[in-house]
């Protein structure tokens, strides 16, 4: 037999959204509006430099990214995707015997990563939907490395407030990294939460996760960064695979970073309508939380799988998690419609 790493062959596989032509695709908390017009425009254009290896340090896509944040380009490392910036973190502070807190349920590749990149994983559980902070900093220990605090909270939808957040980041060591996954900041209320690219900028251990897969609709091609303490973010920097982000991507997200005004307008559609949504349905009598992100949570503990297929038979996929909850993303209005749609015949049928 093969010898392979139990670390990894313990964990199960990573089930993908299932792809049904026609169906609204409301699974993976993507953008429902397609690429940004700035992006299509320079998708359309001839492209004879993908002949030649990418720039491996993003030198303009980190200049932007700087300016965008204003903070030096020292601060900021990029990656195919936040979950590539999330591993390269695991890599730049996990060493054998590390432990990596993160709440659960959470971001589905905080376990994986942390797997991959020989840590031990502490699953601190959610307390009424969302993160329990004070139980995740009263689980460091001398061995913690890093903690993820996905903000607002994937699946469940859940926003800190700011004075929970600024005590959690006190009350941690200074030698444990925080990492604040803000992957769907644009969609959150500003006087909910805090911005902790800004608000934390000073602290020596917070580094901020970043994607461009959200707001930004560029999930297919693979951007994401963290804005950090520069001795942090040098190591970071290093555990990127070589050329992991590609010509094509740097480029486009300089074109998305530069269709600010169209992206807040999407941004506006989508937040009209998370409130539209989560309204009738929690006058349907389903406990849906508040949500800041582009998705709301439906905590139907062992319906889950029956109600994510009743959605698929009626053309709409969403995202089961068995025996917990269903996410599903926001659409299109239309989409949404036909969501709704399908959670009143659910509630007439059962
Ligand atoms: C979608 C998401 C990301 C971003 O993933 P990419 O790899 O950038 O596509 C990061 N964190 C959370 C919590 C997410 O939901």
């Amino acid at each position: 037999m093969v010898a392979l790493r139990a670390a990894l062959t313990g964990l199960p596989s990573y089930i993908p959204a299932k792809q049904i032509p026609g169906a609204a695709p409301l699974a993976s908390n993507e953008s429902p509006y397609g690429l940004l017009p700035a992006v299509a425009a320079l998708l359309r254009a001839p492209q004879a430099d993908l002949s030649r290896y990418p720039d491996m340090a993003s030198t303009r896509l980190v200049a932007a990214i700087a300016a965008h944040h204003g903070v030096d380009a020292d601060q900021v490392a990029v990656g195919a995707g936040s979950s590539e910036v999330c591993g390269q973190l695991l890599h730049a502070v996990v060493e054998p015997g590390a432990e990596v807190i993160f709440g659960w349920r959470s971001f589905e590749a905080y376990p994986m990563l942390t797997a991959v990149a020989g840590g031990t994983a502490v699953r601190v559980p959610l307390r009424d939907d969302a993160l329990d902070l004070d139980a995740m900093a009263a689980s460091v220990t001398d061995r913690t490395r890093l903690i993820f605090v996905c903000n607002p909270n994937n699946p469940t939808g859940t926003a800190l407030g700011a004075e929970g957040l600024l005590r959690f980041v006190a009350a941690v060591p200074e030698r444990v990294v925080i990492a604040v996954d803000e992957a769907y900041r644009e969609y959150v209320d500003p006087g909910r939460s805090l911005d902790a690219s800004v608000a934390l900028r000073d602290r020596p251990n917070v580094v901020v996760l970043r994607t461009f897969s959200k707001a930004y609709a560029l999930a297919g091609l693979r951007v994401g960064y963290c804005v950090g303490p520069r001795e942090v973010i040098a190591q970071v920097r290093k555990a990127q695979v070589p050329f992991s982000l590609g010509t094509l991507a740097q480029k486009a997200a300089i074109a998305a970073l530069g269709d600010a005004g169209e992206v807040a307008r999407r941004v506006q559609l989508t937040v009209a309508e998370r409130e539209r949504v989560a309204e009738r349905l929690r006058a349907l009598g389903f406990a849906v939380p508040q949500s800041q992100a582009n998705f709301l949570w439906l905590p139907l503990g062992r319906s889950s799988a029956a109600f994510a297929q009743h959605c698929l038979a009626g053309a709409v996929v969403t995202r089961p998690f068995p025996d917990e909850g269903v996410r599903v993303t926001i659409g299109r209005p239309e989409q949404n419609d036909a969501f709704l749609d399908l959670t009143e015949k659910w509630l007439t049928s059962s």
